[in-house]
């Protein structure tokens, strides 16, 4: 049966998710209470001139989870379908994300209800200077620093950043992070979500004793996420079996050609790869092979699909892909679950690196970026894997029960409860 709204509600889903960890923590319900609610959300409508001449209302939200462990610290997404719960949601993953990798941040997340691809070039611009202005109020490098995220890109940091800097009356890059290099973005940035992914599956191919050439990896979404994770594990050697974006699916069981296939996108779209290997983009997930990367929206995997995943392992690049019916069909089929808060932690953690290049006004080499970034994801997968065999727990919640453990260490240290 499928779920029910409310069962596929991401703010919901991530409260039931950290009430696990939470029991099994024993926590006291003071905190318990504390953390299943954001500290802060902004509501916004603002203005933004069409090029018409018109003038629209867009609707827009920043959520911050705590401040607990540091400055608030996520992505801004603009689709059409965002909203406040799925917001909310988001900056809750994003506190047990940082917590996983370690770093000195709460979650924070953003959105804008639009659709950017009716939007012009200018008209993008606009409306990404009236979120950053309206938001402006409660971010800051000390308070809260946005990153892209679903349909936003480094040029629209740079847009926000400069909005925020001209604000302050001084140049602020450490406000913002995922910016153009020559901003201050830091080098790896874009690629950092993916690499760091790409971290996760080598280390489960080297348990399960998979040689990457002969791994057969199913990729959904091929923006950010999917497209680089696509691109760097077919330079590992993997086999890249199938792929999909919202609109085609491509599938070769001898291994996609993901350059071509990049070349299609860029040129139109993935269905000029050739006729003889489109399939409809909702079968992709479905595909044959060893590893499924989820790298899309939340909520891909659901009760309705969950009983059709071909492969082994699902590594989550997406944000929340797999909606709690469908983590226990996949754990009952033995299909094993890594979950988004370490497997997409790669991100954030190239965030904190270019915060603290900007604070400290440094820039790194990409080798020195990558290799910090390599030591955080392997340090992290082992330490989810020793939480999982300590509490026999599934993977995600050994990763919150590291994360959850660690905030409620910062709320009592804080004399908060
Ligand atoms: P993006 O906008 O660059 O790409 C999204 C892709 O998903 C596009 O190719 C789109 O066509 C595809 N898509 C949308 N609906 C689909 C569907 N129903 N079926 C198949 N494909 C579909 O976004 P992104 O930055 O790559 O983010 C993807 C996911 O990764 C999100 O859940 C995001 O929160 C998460 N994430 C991104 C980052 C980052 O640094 N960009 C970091 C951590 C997590």
């Amino acid at each position: 049966m499928a779920e029910s709204a409310d069962e596929l509600n991401p703010y919901l889903i991530a409260c039931k998710q950290i009430s696990r960890a939470a029991e099994i923590l024993k926590l006291p319900r003071s905190v318990t209470e504390f953390i299943l609610r954001p500290r802060r959300v902004l509501i916004m409508n603002f203005p933004v001139r069409m090029d018409d001449g018109s003038v629209r209302v867009f609707e827009g939200f920043r959520a911050q989870h705590t401040d607990a462990l540091g400055p608030a610290k996520g992505g801004i997404r603009f689709h059409p379908n965002v909203t406040l719960d799925e917001v909310k949601a988001l900056s809750m993953w994003m506190t047990f994300k940082c917590g996983v990798v370690d770093l000195p941040f709460g979650g924070g997340k953003g959105g804008v209800v639009c659709d950017p691809r009716s939007l012009s070039h200018g008209e993008l611009e606009r409306l990404s200077r009236a979120y950053a202005e309206a938001a402006s109020v409660i971010l800051g490098p000390e308070i809260d620093i946005p990153a892209p995220d679903v349909y936003t890109t480094p040029e629209i940091m740079g847009w926000m950043m400069d909005t925020l800097s001209r604000l302050r009356g001084y140049n602020v890059p450490s406000a913002i992070t995922g910016k153009p290099i020559v901003l201050g973005g830091s080098k790896g940035r874009d690629r950092a979500t993916a690499q760091g992914c790409l971290y996760i599956v080598r280390e489960y191919l080297r348990d399960r004793k998979i040689e990457p050439a002969n791994a057969r990896i199913v990729i959904q979404g091929f923006g950010n996420a999917g497209r680089t994770a696509a691109t760097l594990l077919s330079e590992l050697e993997c086999k890249i079996v199938a792929i999909s974006d919202s609109k085609t699916g491509l599938q070769d069981p001898t291994g996609l050609n993901i350059q071509k296939a990049c070349e299609a996108k860029d040129a139109g779209g993935l269905h000029l790869y050739g006729s003889g290997f489109m399939i409809d983009s909702k079968l992709a997930l479905q595909c044959e092979g060893d590893v499924l990367i989820p790298a899309a929206l939340e909520n891909s995997i659901t009760s309705e699909n969950a009983h059709h995943i071909q492969c082994k392992a699902v590594i989550e690049a997406a944000n929340g892909p797999t909606t709690p019916e469908a983590d226990k069909i996949l754990s009952s089929r033995g299909v094993q679950v890594i979950p988004d808060i370490l497997a997409n932690a790669g991100g954030v953690t190239v965030s904190y690196f270019e915060w603290v290049q900007n604070v400290t006004h440094s820039a790194w080499e990409e080798t020195e970026v990558a290799s910090r970034l390599e030591k955080r994801m392997i340090d992290a997968y082992h330490a989810v894997q020793k939480s999982a065999r300590a509490h026999g727990a599934d993977l995600r919640t050994a990763a919150y029960l590291i994360s959850v453990e660690r905030l409620r260490d910062a709320i009592v240290a804080r004399g908060w409860a």
